[in-house]
């Protein structure tokens, strides 16, 4: 497996979603004549606006671009959560035009037959059509999750189990049979929808404007940028850490290749729903880009967990272009903000490197 993410910023999805997989040269990784199986996140009946679904412009870019390649036998496979029918997401996320315009089917999983495997003790009922693919695309969004903090690669897969296992995955705590369900199913590529994944629930309503596009091979490694992106150590992520100890992939960011196409240049939207506009009161933005921007409110979610954020009351931190050449007082964040009082160098910095300036910040110890 390569130690390789390959990133791209933008709005043009279609655009973005064709240049990252000929950058990772997909079309040389699948087999020819292979049944290839989409595996999206549809755990709900809500549009990709939400913050919950995988956006059907990057599916729709990813058929083209496997169509223009010759790959015809292509399947697009989902089950949303207990509760939710797949059937009325497919519907109202946009893919029952996707699966008329490319004649592509869609497969209902609730709807199949299942087959039992083991790993490590703990067995599992696995969708058979999912099972009987040459080739899984998992396109996971980059979201948070009330329970396993995030939800990427790994814990998309989920959907390719039986509701009743669904059930017990929880009885189990998630983590480990997480961990292990992607031991015995292997997602051969993973195209990340970062574009608006939800602050911290999978289920969407607090979308967080990110204009992110990714993919790579290794889907521990992908779900350790993610918990990254969100400001978390992806070793206290319990499924990332037991998924890297049994061997489905590498954790260790550090060391991993990242190839970024583009940068984001597009401004952050103004309109917040109510959790990220909360954050977004200590804050006081001036032309930001969307994934600088979206670094911010990851990083201040993290604070918030820790009751850190009070401190910035009456010293909200500065970000955005608008801040070029001006000196300002309190913290700033990025390379346009160097005039601030304290700064956090990078364009855009990383969540990881946000969060550690805030802490040093409220401690009172950040020097500039
Ligand atoms: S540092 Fe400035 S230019 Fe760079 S991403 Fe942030 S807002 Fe945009």
């Amino acid at each position: 497996m390569e130690k390789k993410l390959i990133v791209t910023y933008g709005e043009d999805v279609q655009k973005m979603t064709k240049e990252v997989l000929e950058k990772a040269e997909l079309e040389k990784m699948i087999p020819k004549g292979a049944r290839i199986g989409i595996k999206p996140n549809l755990v709900v009946a809500k549009p990709a606006s939400s913050g919950a679904t995988t956006s059907p412009a990057i599916i729709s870019a990813l058929i083209e671009y496997l169509q223009e390649y010759g790959n015809s036998d292509i399947l697009i496979l989902e089950s949303s959560w207990i509760g939710d029918h797949t059937r009325r997401a497919f519907k109202v996320c946009g893919y029952e035009e996707i699966s008329r315009k490319y004649g592509i089917p869609l497969f209902d999983i609730k709807s199949d037959t299942y087959s039992v495997k083991s790993y490590g003790g703990i067995s599992m009922e696995i969708s058979n059509k999912v099972l009987a693919m040459d080739f899984l695309i998992n396109v996971p969004v980059l979201k948070g999750h009330c329970q396993t903090m995030i939800t990427g690669a790994l814990k998309n897969l989920k959907g390719c189990i039986s509701d009743r296992e669904k059930r017990r995955f929880h009885t189990m705590g998630l983590h480990r049979p997480i961990a292990y369900l992607n031991k015995i199913l292997t997602s051969n590529f993973i195209l990340v929808d970062s574009l608006c994944g939800d602050l911290d629930f999978e289920e969407g309503g607090n979308p967080v404007k990110m204009n992110r596009i990714f993919c790579g091979t290794d889907p521990v490694l992908i779900d350790a940028y993610i918990a990254a992106t969100m400001g978390y150590s992806p070793e206290d992520i319990g499924h990332i850490k037991i998924a890297a100890d049994i061997g489905v992939g590498d954790l260790d960011i550090d060391k991993a290749e990242i190839v970024v196409i583009n940068k984001d240049t597009t401004k952050v939207h103004p309109v917040f729903p109510t959790k990220v506009k909360r954050l977004a009161r200590y804050t006081e933005a001036k032309e930001a880009c969307s994934a600088c921007y979206a670094n911010l409110i990851h990083a201040l979610a993290r604070l918030d967990e820790k009751g850190l954020l009070q401190r910035f009351k009456n010293t909200p931190i500065k970000i955005g272009q608008g801040y070029k050449n001006l000196r300002c007082d309190g913290p700033g964040v990025g390379n346009c903000v160097s005039g601030a009082e304290h700064v956090v160098k990078g364009c855009p910095p990383s969540t990881k490197a946000i969060r550690a300036f805030l802490e040093e910040y409220v401690k009172g110890r950040q020097g500039k």
